[in-house]
């Protein structure tokens, strides 16, 4: 079997393309553009190139965006007065704190001051609360693009036995959380799913990796799931993106993978893609949150 090819690339190219749109209404009624602050510390080469692409999305989409570069050696009181201006700032509606911080700033301090109604990365206690009752306000970016990709490739989570590996608080957990709720995203009957999810200390992953009709990888390793971890004719979703010399690779080795599963996402051009796009569309959502309060 030679395992379909699910193009995020494309798929998050038409969501964009519907986010544009939305923004050039929203703006011709309120005469608002969403505006995204992003907050870099440090340089990090990947992470420049993350917030770079950032903006270059918000643009193509009618947005602003707004970048607050801060040095390597920044304290964590600094960066919390500076997230406190952002979240006074009526003008920004969304905030994005570029991960990783450097070792010396209390992350966690720094993501709950984010205000939950900016916070479009979803990581406020708030907003994981709400994603866990299944009343999301924003839902995080890469499971969210996971999910929008299932959706929108025709493929079905409702009773599907899904495997996440990996229980980050960015990818793993959320994703557990969203595919588990009665409802997925904007109402659509995409999840409802029996899900299981792996860690680095669960015992003879391979089995468990078996059962998944749809098997999700978030873990960080290159090529570390491999053909004989999957079950033939599931659907494999790569959320990885590790660097091998020159190369960009996911969590799953493809070509022993894509002999065995019907569906597969590449690396680059998979997840990666749908991350922006949902960031774009929980920035249009902040405004819209603004400026309705605003009324
Ligand atoms: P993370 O915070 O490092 O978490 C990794 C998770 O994988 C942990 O839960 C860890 O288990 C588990 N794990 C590690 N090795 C394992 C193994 N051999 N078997 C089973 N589980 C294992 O990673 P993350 O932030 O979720 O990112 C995961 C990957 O996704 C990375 O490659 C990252 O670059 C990529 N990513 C991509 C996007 C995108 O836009 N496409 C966005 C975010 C992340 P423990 O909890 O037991 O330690």
């Amino acid at each position: 079997m030679s395992a379909k090819v699910l193009d995020g690339k494309s798929v998050a190219l038409r969501i964009r393309s519907e986010i544009s749109e939305r923004v050039a209404t929203f703006r011709e009624r309120t005469g608002v553009a969403p505006c995204l602050a992003a907050v870099l510390v440090g340089d990090d080469p990947a992470s420049q190139v993350y917030v770079r692409n950032k903006e270059i999305a918000c643009s193509k989409a009618g947005m602003a965006s707004r970048l607050f570069r801060l040095g390597a050696a920044t304290t964590t009181e600094e960066l919390l007065s500076l997230l406190d201006q952002l979240n006074a700032d009526p003008q920004i509606h969304g905030i994005l704190v570029q991960l990783p911080l450097p070792p010396q700033i209390d992350q966690r301090r720094v993501l709950d001051r984010v205000l939950p109604g900016k916070d479009v990365d979803a990581f406020s206690p708030e907003n994981v609360g709400l994603i866990s009752q299944g009343r999301p306000r924003y839902l995080p970016c890469t499971p969210h693009g996971v999910l929008q990709l299932l959706h929108r490739s025709g493929i079905p989570l409702t009773g599907a036995e899904v495997v996440v590996v990996g229980r980050s608080d960015i990818v793993g957990k959320p994703l557990v959380s969203m595919c588990l709720q009665k409802q997925g995203p904007g109402g659509e009957s995409n999840a409802n799913a029996t899900v299981t999810c792996c860690h680095s200390q669960t015992k003879n992953l391979g089995e468990v990796t078996r059962r998944a009709d749809i098997l999700i990888v978030a873990i960080g390793r290159a090529r570390a799931v491999s053909g004989d971890m999957i079950k033939p004719g599931a659907v494999v979703i790569d959320v990885g993106i590790n660097r091998d010399g020159d190369e960009l690779v996911g969590d799953v080795d493809y070509p022993s993978a894509s002999q065995v599963a019907s569906a597969i996402t590449p690396v680059p051009g998979g997840i990666g893609p749908l991350t922006i796009a949902m960031l774009l569309e929980n920035t249009l959502a902040a405004a819209e949150f603004a400026v309705r309060a605003e009324l």
